[in-house]
């Protein structure tokens, strides 16, 4: 939607417009004192050698700082989640929707967690099916809008087909929406596409979400990212749980991830070239239909009797995805690029199939 027909107020839940958010005593006093009695800590210490007993900055700020010059983007358009993107999900439902009342759009086969923090948040959900060739029927998604559709998901490149979606039919979708439109990008550093985060001062209805879990292998940590406008930013700082972020991954994080961004540059290239190997060898396998195209670190695999195949490399100890039962992905399984030992290990049993 273009800039001047934006008003951020009139899309938020009323409840959530008029919150007053729950103040920390962190938020109260921020500072270095001489002593800290504010927080009921225990002064003494945390049990362990640890150094814990006190609080985390329920903002995150130095890790923000950092983020922002990873990312080019001001630290006042960044929110982190301390339970990966999926917090976000979960956050825009809760700005947004009024249960029962305002609904979403998802476009199937994608991610889950759409249509489950859906149901979570009493939101029905409009289904917009890919095409076979799991592109965005932007034109369908148009028409299913209606004046309570509050957020429309697109996943790009999307779990679990592995492509990327025509940025054209993205673009039409955000500027035709009245609503917030999310673009999941949890696997954009494998992706030659451009993010949409640099069309966010473009779109005040764009949210961009990204993720610490894949291509950066921080998966353990729980470090999602959500990039909006200020204003979306500001909602959902005030919504948030107060400290919904351990101080452990903060301060690890703050440590390492400036440091080894190449690393993950590194990691890309490796897993990618992985990726390429894999697609060949499988396409080699007389039981293997089609390998779909993949901008992501996996592949999406259609194999004759799919669920069966599956079953026998659980006994072999390799387990895979089973989409057998998902919209458009019948007799599909997804298959996380590993490292090349077990790439290996997987192409030979499916050989002795
Ligand atoms: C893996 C995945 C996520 C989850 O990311 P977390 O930050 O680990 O919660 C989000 N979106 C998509 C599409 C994913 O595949």
């Amino acid at each position: 939607m273009a800039d001047s027909n934006f008003v951020l107020s009139d899309l938020l839940r009323n409840n959530i417009r008029n919150i007053t958010p729950y103040s920390t005593a962190r938020d109260e006093y921020q500072g270095v004192a001489l002593v800290n009695l504010d927080a009921n800590e225990n002064s003494f210490g945390s049990v362990g050698n640890g150094n814990y007993n006190r609080y985390p900055d329920p903002y995150q700020f130095e890790l923000k700082q950092v983020v922002s010059k990873i990312k080019n983007i001001p630290v006042d358009q960044i929110f982190l989640g301390g339970s990966g993107s999926d917090e976000g999900i979960g956050l825009l439902y809760t700005a947004f929707c009024e249960p029962g009342i305002d609904n979403a759009i998802v476009c199937p086969p994608t991610y889950g967690m759409y249509g489950v923090s859906a149901e979570i948040h009493n939101t029905p959900c409009k289904q917009v099916p890919l095409t076979a060739d799991f592109q965005l029927q932007a034109d369908k998604v148009i028409a299913a809008m209606d004046s309570h559709t509050k957020l429309t998901w697109i996943c790009s490149p999307n779990n679990p087909s592995g492509n990327s979606y025509d940025r054209e039919a993205v673009r039409k979708v955000i500027e035709a929406a009245k609503g917030i439109v999310v673009i999941d990008e949890a696997y954009i550093d494998f992706s030659s596409e451009k993010s949409w985060k640099e069309e966010l001062p473009k779109y005040p209805n764009l949210v961009v979400l990204q993720t610490f879990s894949k291509a950066w292998g921080l998966a353990n940590c729980r470090l999602g990212m959500m990039f909006a406008s200020k204003g979306i930013i500001a909602v959902i700082n005030k919504i948030k749980l107060p400290y919904n972020m351990n101080g452990m991954t903060q301060k690890y994080a703050c440590e390492i991830l400036s440091k080894y961004a190449s690393q993950k540059d590194d990691y890309v290239k490796e897993i990618l070239a992985e990726r390429e190997k894999l697609i060949p060898a499988l396409q080699a396998i007389s039981l293997v239909k089609k390998v779909f195209p993949s901008d992501a670190n996996f592949l999406l695999v259609k194999i004759d009797n799919a669920h069966d195949v599956y079953n026998y490399l659980v006994k072999e100890g390799i387990i895979v995805r089973d989409r057998t039962k998902v919209t458009l992905c019948e007799d599909c399984l997804r298959i996380t690029v590993g490292t090349t030992k077990e790439n290996e290990l997987l192409i030979e049993k499916l050989k002795q199939l």
